[in-house]
């Protein structure tokens, strides 16, 4: 039972590194203020909100995965893109799909829209590349944006090294630039990912999840509580202004009120509009804009390399099913973002007296622009109810004949990438099923104006109920192909330190 308090300055609405933002930078910048942070999840990991492959007992992993899967788990989950290439509909490990609603008759869908309910949310399962935005991606009306991404960074840990000594990495990025770079600025060129990873002195990889998001000092504020397996249910609103949560414990079902200043939701790109919509807040761009990256894989073998080093293998990290990745930045003119890892093991079969040098195996994966429309959206029930009892989702989704475009020109794209790389394995690249990227955008998006096409403003707060702030990669306006949670993360700094100025003079 979790002994909620009646009042707090800053109430938070879910703990993925959106949500463990605004903790820390409000720590940082308002230290007197009380936070209050509701998971509907449970806490999974040690710190509350880390990474799960940083357990390094594969039961005590599994385990928490499990605990991850909300309502899904028990569920069959695939473990790698290349599996998910059986066609059946599952989800990936410390995820879990939509029951139902995901496609509408006639059209695409998502079918494979997913979610995570743990302290963390999907930062404790991700894999942590955070690549900055280029040209049509970045926000023109942020003008900060340079300035918040270093921020982002800090927060999230991010480096680019932690897989220097792993074999062949260069190779990969020399092979690929050979094909890529020519033409291209500086910071559009095939480089190492930046990941929120850093190497331990004993060798071992960390990855970050919220744990490091909040840090010591945040878990160290005794001004801020983390209360898991709590559900808001409702944001209070009064005289125009957020007041409050509504949140029910799940180890009782009881509801409690709880007041507050400032109320940020975090809760996903299709929970945070899920909770705006229970609470009646409902502007016409809530839910709609909905995008999702399209998702092209193939992979390629590395011939005629030696074997390396068992001073490199032990490099490549143990606990990690990947020993180096490398970026293929999004442009206008090739509007997909490239992710490119080296595997441990083939996706493919391979035969069995062709023994798999380590490191040569290179998964390539490219995510594409979505052609944003109006009308793909996210729409929620005033009478059918999910397994949470919150209003249940429908999804309506389509690719436009631009998206198809994109994505002809991803699969010629990855191709020429798998033979520059070396021999392709398999003979066509694989299109994954829509919502695999797991990077959904656009569903409480932000705007410059109120023009009726935003939900909330440069600062994140909802337009026309002060006090309530959305944050999670729905707030991002722009068609992204790179992956979002660093802008995201931006972006809530952004927001957090408007809070914390304005607490300063309450
Ligand atoms: P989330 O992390 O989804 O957290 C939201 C939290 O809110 C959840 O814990 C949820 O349980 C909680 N919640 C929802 N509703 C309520 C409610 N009503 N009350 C209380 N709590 C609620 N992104 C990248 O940028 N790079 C990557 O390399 C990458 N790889 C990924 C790989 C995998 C396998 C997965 C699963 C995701 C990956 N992502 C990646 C996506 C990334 O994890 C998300 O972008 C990021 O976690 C979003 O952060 P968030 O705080 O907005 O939301």
């Amino acid at each position: 039972m979790n002994a909620y308090p009646a009042s707090v300055d800053v109430a938070i609405v879910g703990s993925g590194p959106t949500g463990a933002t605004y903790a820390r930078i409000l720590t940082e910048r308002a230290p007197h203020a009380t936070i209050a942070m509701f998971e509907v999840g449970p806490t999974v990991s040690q710190p509350p909100g880390a990474h799960v492959k940083n357990i390094e007992d594969a039961e005590q992993r599994t385990h928490a995965q499990r605990r991850s899967e909300g309502p899904g788990a028990g569920s069959a989950t695939v473990n790698s893109p290349g599996a998910v290439r059986s066609g059946e509909r599952r989800a990936r490990p410390g995820t879990y799909l939509l029951a139902d609603g995901f496609q509408a008759d006639g059209e695409d869908g998502l079918p494979v829209v997913a979610f995570s309910s743990n302290v963390g949310g999907m930062a404790a399962h991700w894999t942590g590349a955070c690549p900055r935005p280029g040209g049509s991606e970045r926000i023109g009306f942020i003008p900060d944006m340079d300035e918040l991404l270093d921020d982002a960074d800090r927060l999230l840990g991010v480096t680019t090294d932690a897989f220097d000594a792993a074999p062949f990495t260069s190779l990969v990025r020399e092979r690929l630039a050979a094909v890529v770079d020519e033409g291209r600025d500086e910071a559009a060129r095939v480089q190492r990912m930046p990941l929120a990873v850093h190497r331990r002195e004993d060798g071992r990889l960390v990855w970050s999840g919220s744990d490091v998001v909040l840090g010591d000092v945040t878990r160290s504020n005794p001004g801020f509580s983390l209360f898991d397996e709590s559900l808001v249910t409702r944001v209070l609103v009064e005289d125009g202004r957020a007041a409050g949560v509504v949140v029910r414990d799940l180890s009782t079902g009881d509801e409690h009120e709880i007041r507050a200043r400032v109320v940020v939701v975090a809760a996903d790109a299709l929970r945070t509009p899920q909770v705006l919509w229970a609470s009646g807040i409902r502007p016409a761009a809530l839910g709609r804009m909905l995008n999702d990256q399209s998702q092209v894989v193939y992979a390629a073998r590395l011939r005629d390399v030696d074997p390396p080093r068992e001073d490199q293998i032990a490099a490549s990290g143990a606990l990690s099913e990947q020993s180096g990745v490398s970026w293929v930045p999004f442009t206008d003119d090739m509007p997909f973002h490239g992710q490119i890892m080296q595997l441990d093991a083939s996706p493919v079969p391979l035969a069995d007296d062709d023994p798999v040098v380590p490191g040569s195996i290179v998964g390539l994966g490219l995510f594409c622009v979505k052609d944003l429309q109006w009308d793909d959206r996210v729409e929620f029930s005033d009478s059918e109810l999910d397994s949470y009892g919150m209003p249940a989702m429908r999804v309506h989704y389509r690719l436009t004949d631009r998206d198809h475009d994109v994505l002809d020109r991803a699969r010629a794209q990855i191709v020429e990438l798998a033979r520059a790389v070396g021999e392709p394995i398999g003979e066509h690249p694989f299109t994954m099923p829509l919502g695999a990227s797991l990077h959904y955008q656009g569903t409480t998006r932000m705007g410059e104006t109120e023009d009726g096409r935003s939900v909330c403003g440069p600062d994140s707060e909802v337009w026309g109920v002060s006090g309530l702030f959305v944050a999670g990669n729905g707030v991002i306006p722009t068609s992204t192909a790179c992956n979002p949670t660093l802008t995201s993360v931006a972006l809530a700094i952004r927001g957090a330190r408007r809070i914390a100025s304005a607490l300063a003079y309450v």
